[in-house]
């Protein structure tokens, strides 16, 4: 068992911020991240509405530069799966595939994945010409016709990127009007390549050995079509990665979509527990809000550690 002040759990911009805040109050932390150091955002093209970067900055540099300033404050990183917290009299135990961590306090900044649709051919044709990330697969669909399914800022942002590599990207949405920002959608209006389908709801993807179709309802006429196209891009949504919550059983609340519930501190229900980033139910998913999250979770964990222990 290893002795620790804090863990953090999981590694993007809300868990690197509160390292460098538990860092800087001289805290013994450690962070652990499952899959890579920067969370979604390295699968993000160009961020251009995080304060500081007036040039456009890659989602990759950004997140390595917070590692670096996380790093250079002292902060342990480690990969590594967390499998379940359990608790052991007054203090945490973080459960790893590798290792048992005892501890203070908790951040949880586990992040969020794409959501699936769940619809038939989803799972067989993914990876063969169905995707959730534009950045990683976007370059096999030179000049060829793909078309992104959903509303959203991912799949706006998205779908423009993936016109760099495309001769055509359709854009499918439920309904006949985006939710994305508004200065993401005039540029959509406004390209050439993107061509949009209205109240196209999918019900199917189909082909032989790669995608060949996408079968859709329209959702006024009920009309079934089907939309021939070489590949899929789906972005229809966040769903927290929650699964080691789920098996601890420590009675962490989480709301109806599976999201860490936290207080205006971002403390959960649990003392010496707090949330950050897209993990948690809040109004706002975003690099900028995140890396506020973290600074102020690792703020009132200090602060709650402080008093526990050494008031
Ligand atoms: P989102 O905002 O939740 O949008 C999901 C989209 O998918 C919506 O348009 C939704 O339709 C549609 N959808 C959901 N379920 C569907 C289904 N079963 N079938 C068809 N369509 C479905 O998710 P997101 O775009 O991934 O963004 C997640 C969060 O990250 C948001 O808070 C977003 O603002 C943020 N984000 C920000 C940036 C940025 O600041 N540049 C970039 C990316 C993401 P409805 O509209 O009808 O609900």
């Amino acid at each position: 068992m290893i002795e620790k002040d804090v863990v953090i759990i999981g590694g993007g911009p809300a868990g690197l911020t509160a390292g460098i805040y538990l860092k800087r109050a001289r805290l013994d932390t450690i962070l652990i991240e499952k899959l890579a150091v920067g969370g979604q955002i390295i699968l993000t093209d160009v961020i251009e509405n995080y304060p500081g970067f007036p040039e456009p900055i890659t989602g990759m540099e950004l997140a390595n530069r917070m590692k670096d300033q996380a790093k250079n404050f002292g902060l342990e990183i480690i990969s590594d799966e967390v499998l379940e917290i359990k608790k052991n009299d007054e203090k945490f135990i973080v459960k790893t595939w590798g290792e048992e961590f005892s501890c203070k306090g908790i951040v949880i900044a586990a992040g969020s994945q794409p959501r699936k649709l769940n619809i038939p051919g989803e799972v067989k044709f993914t990876g063969r010409g169905v995707s959730y990330c534009a950045t990683c697969d976007g370059p096999f669909f030179k000049d060829k016709k793909i078309v992104v399914i959903g509303g959203g800022d991912t799949a706006i942002e998205e779908g423009l990127y993936l016109t760099k590599h495309a001769s055509k990207v359709y854009i499918m949405h439920r309904r006949d009007k985006l939710r994305a920002t508004k200065i993401l959608q005039e540029r959509a209006f406004k390209n050439d390549k993107i061509e949009f389908i209205w109240n196209g709801l999918p019900q199917s993807f189909e082909g032989e050995n790669k995608i060949e179709k996408l079968m859709y309802k329209d959702k006024l006429s009920g009309k079934k079509n089907e939309l021939v196209i070489d590949g899929i891009f789906i972005f229809v949504g966040i769903a927290p990665n929650n699964d080691f919550i789920k098996k601890s059983n420590i009675g962490l609340k989480l709301d109806e979509k599976g999201s860490v519930i936290v207080d205006k501190d971002l403390k959960t229900n649990i003392d010496g527990i707090y949330g950050a980033g897209d993990i948690i139910k809040k109004s706002l998913y975003q690099v900028v809000t995140a890396v506020g999250d973290g600074a102020q979770a690792a703020f009132n964990l200090q602060k709650y550690i402080e008093e526990k222990y050494n008031g």
